[in-house]
């Protein structure tokens, strides 16, 4: 095995840039390939809330301490990347509503509400007028909300551009539109890839390939990471700046609208198992105006300024995948489903400090491959 400190990653991602981001500063040569333009996978796609809590639902409990962790990273995250790259991530604490809309919605919120006090999370509820108060354009009729006050948001795109600046600045080499086509192993231990054609020799690689990672080829397929692409579509519609009709995150159970600084209002996201179809489908746009429009009436008068799918890249357990693969040099961070953002800070450090010390932390011991053997 080689002991030079030469990392190569198969995608540029939030997991693949943050996770080199990290190793570059700790001393190691980081070269990142994407098949495509870099961080435009489910990184471009998604909304970009950081909501450890609300998100949590009953089966996730061994997920819930380290979806809390990685929330406690971001405000230094954020800091820290925002000096570092010159670039804003919008990382924004404004809390996130759970409303509810028709009367059958309050026991959904009970039910979470219950939940989520019974692990010790603090949630606030608001009756109507009190939501209301706080959000004056969402529809009048509605019972009420959860307010998670530790849940909030960031600019995914933005973290997208800080990292490749960060990366870039620190001289981690990306390869864009340079696909992976294979990974060569020899003796249980990788060798080296195929990319282009070309072979190339690598000791040390981290497959970070976000819902492509379950279909690399090169792996014998019990060391395959279980991993599948979940589709979600997403909208765009531009607030007026001066007078925007949202200002914290709002979920009800059926729609999200996510608002950011530069008035942009991101409502999703479809759920949809559909293998790798990007196509976007009129009933589900359908079903993200019509449940927007029944909490958020005022959206009707909005420029719709954009549509998009994204592939979630999810495990067949819902939580992350992480460390090693059980092939000498070849370390997995993927599976992170709806949370990859969310979880970005701390995957970047576990990971980091797996592939330069060998050390799993503890947090992230319930995530390894050994789970499914
Ligand atoms: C609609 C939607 C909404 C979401 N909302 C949220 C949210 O609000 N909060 C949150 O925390 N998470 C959210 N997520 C989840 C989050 O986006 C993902 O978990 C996270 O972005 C995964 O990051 P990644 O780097 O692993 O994958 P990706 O960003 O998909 O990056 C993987 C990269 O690998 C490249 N690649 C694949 N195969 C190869 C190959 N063979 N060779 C070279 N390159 C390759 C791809 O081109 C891609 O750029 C959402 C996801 C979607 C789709």
């Amino acid at each position: 095995m080689s002991f030079h400190k030469h990392l190569h990653i198969v995608g540029a991602g939030v997991a693949g840039l943050s996770i080199g981001w990290r190793l570059s500063q700790a001393g190691w040569d980081v070269d990142i390939y994407d098949k495509g333009a870099a961080g435009h996978g489910a990184s471009w796609a998604a909304a970009g809330m950081l909501a450890a809590i609300l998100e949590s639902e009953p089966g996730e409990e061994k997920l819930l301490p380290f979806l809390l962790e990685s929330q406690e990273l971001w405000p230094d995250f954020a800091h820290e990347l925002e000096t570092v790259s010159s670039h804003a991530v919008g990382y924004i604490e404004s809390g996130t509503l759970f409303a509810a809309r028709e009367r059958d919605d309050m026991g959904i919120l009970r039910q979470r509400h219950d939940y989520l006090s019974k692990h010790g999370m603090i949630l606030e509820w608001l009756d109507r007028a009190q939501l209301l108060e706080r959000e004056p354009c969402i529809n009048p009729r509605a019972y009420g909300a959860l307010l998670s006050p530790e849940d909030h948001q960031v600019d995914n795109r933005a973290l997208v551009v800080a990292l490749l600046s960060a990366c870039r600045k620190a001289g981690v080499k990306i390869h864009e539109y340079t696909p992976v086509e294979e990974v060569l192993i020899e003796r249980n231990s990788v060798a080296g890839f195929v990319s282009k054609g070309h072979k190339i020799p690598a000791a040390h690689l981290l497959l970070a390939a976000g819902a492509w990672s379950g279909s690399i080829k090169g792996l014998p397929e019990n060391f395959l990471p279980p991993v599948y692409p979940l589709k979600g579509q997403m909208l765009a519609l531009q607030m007026d700046l001066g007078k925007p009709i949202l200002r914290h995150v709002l979920w009800t159970p059926r729609v999200y609208l996510v608002p950011r600084t530069d008035g942009r209002l991101v409502i999703g996201a479809t759920m949809e198992d559909k293998g790798f179809e990007e196509v976007q489908r009129a009933g589900s746009v359908l079903h993200l105006l019509r449940e927007a429009f029944e909490i958020l009436p005022g959206i009707e008068e909005l420029p719709l300024i954009e549509s998009w799918t994204g592939l979630r890249p999810t495990s067949t357990d819902d939580a992350p995948i992480l460390g090693g693969s059980g092939i000498g040099g070849l370390s997995f961070a993927t599976g992170q489903h709806r949370h990859g953002i969310l979880l970005t800070p701390l995957i970047a450090g576990v990971m980091a400090e797996y592939i330069d010390k060998g050390i799993l932390q503890e947090i992230a011991a319930p995530f390894t491959m050994a789970r499914f053997k």
